[in-house]
């Protein structure tokens, strides 16, 4: 993953079908052009970026969530006030398709306009089949606009809603028997996701979830061992999960059972960033045993309302001990591998998908370093721009 291959002097040639057509010196594929049209840019070009674990479809911010968190209140307070996971779900349920596709809409403005072209997003704040089925429309609507590419994964089990507590297991089958045959009839999601953590769904029930999605077409995630180690990451490998996401409380065996197999480990260091906690996810063991490492913002309104996935490589230098050449593998090639794209995003290479973001600085390294400061200057989506700042819109809610 440390391994970059950088490019002095070079030019990418993008067909008419918007992927990469060749890579090469200027010279060299300047001459090969024919009449093409040629845009000099200077800076350094990457791959664009994959945030591989979003929950971009929501309604309001919880701008009070921040305050109480930072008055030393815990979860179950901020939930007892009326915030919250659950207070997002209210939200989204009462909110129409058309608004919660205007926000979406503004918000991956803000995505792409940090390097960001190819985003999963998923449901997750409906926890009952209509609101669900509409999230997963919204996710349709905003990907059929020819921005950034938009991989959606249903989440109908991200938390036990009000009225089927404390009964889990009632909802899981609702999520099994109502929903997913649903989801597979709507045909818009790809991937099926479940948040296993005690005091959220067990092992087990995440297990029959994700059994049956895979019966409904739907590939296996997993948020796993965010807060404590209970055998997620084990999980996600013994289904064959495209990834295992958060690990902050991953296990030895966890470790090694994702070192051993195909499913993408995704680092979210910027929820703990926000949440104020001082564990982060050991990446530096992770990648040292051999598992494959991506970042993602993990994008929401409760634990993370950040969009920049350069401020994840900061964070994921500094605080999980990857170097900055592997987080840069972990916003591009990885990121794609963990939704399922490796073979189309994520290189600037033949064949891939011509989506390229071009930051404004000598080296690359200075991605990672200037943290937070927006060098992203412009971004070619399918060979086609799609300069994020030339967009007015910046109201987020
Ligand atoms: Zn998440």
């Amino acid at each position: 993953m440390a391994d970059l291959q950088v490019l002095d002097d070079a030019a990418v040639l993008i067909g008419d079908d918007g992927d990469i057509a060749a890579v090469g010196s200027y010279a060299e594929l300047v001459g090969q052009a024919g009449d093409a049209t040629v845009t000099e840019v200077d800076g350094v070009l990457f791959p664009g970026f994959v945030d591989c674990h979003t929950h971009a479809v929501f309604g309001m911010a919880r701008l009070a969530d921040q305050e109480r968190r930072a008055r030393g209140e815990g979860y179950k307070e901020i939930a007892a006030a009326g915030g919250g996971i659950l207070s997002s779900v209210r939200d989204v349920r009462q909110r129409s398709a058309d608004d919660l596709t205007d926000l979406t809409r503004r918000r991956l403005t803000h995505l792409v306009a940090n390097g960001t072209t190819t985003v999963e997003v998923k449901s997750g704040y409906g926890l009952e089949l209509e609101a669900e089925l509409k999230q997963l429309d919204v996710i349709a609507t905003v990907a059929a606009d020819g921005g950034p590419s938009i991989v959606a994964t249903f989440l109908g089990a991200h938390e036990v809603p009000e009225e089927y507590r404390p009964r889990a297991d009632e909802y899981v089958n609702v999520v099994i028997n109502d929903m997913l045959p649903a989801v597979e009839r709507q045909g818009v999601a790809r991937f099926c996701d479940v948040f296993c953590e005690p005091g959220v769904f067990t092992v087990e029930q995440s297990r029959r979830v994700l059994e049956a999605a895979a019966r409904h077409g739907l590939a296996p995630k997993l948020h796993a061992d965010e807060l404590d180690p209970s055998g997620g990451a084990e999980l996600a490998v013994e289904l064959g999960a495209a990834s295992a996401d958060h690990l902050a409380a991953v296990s030895e065996a966890g470790i090694a059972a994702l070192a051993g197999s195909d499913t993408v480990a995704v680092l979210l260091p910027g929820t703990m960033m926000f949440l104020g906690r001082g564990n982060q996810a050991p990446g530096r063991r992770l990648l040292d045993a051999g598992a494959a490492v991506a970042l993602a913002t993990d994008f929401n309104p409760g634990s993370s309302p950040g969009m920049s996935l350069p401020l994840m490589t900061t964070l994921a230098t500094s605080q999980c001990g990857m170097v900055p050449a592997e987080t840069i593998t972990a916003i591009t090639v990885n990121g794609a591998a963990a939704v399922g794209e490796a073979h189309t995003r994520g290189q600037i290479a033949p064949g891939f998908r011509a989506d390229l973001a071009l930051a404004l600085v000598h080296d690359w390294r200075e991605v990672v370093y200037w943290y937070g400061t927006g060098l992203i200057a412009e971004v070619w989506v399918g060979g086609l721009a799609c300069h994020p700042r030339q967009t007015p819109v910046n109201f987020l809610v």
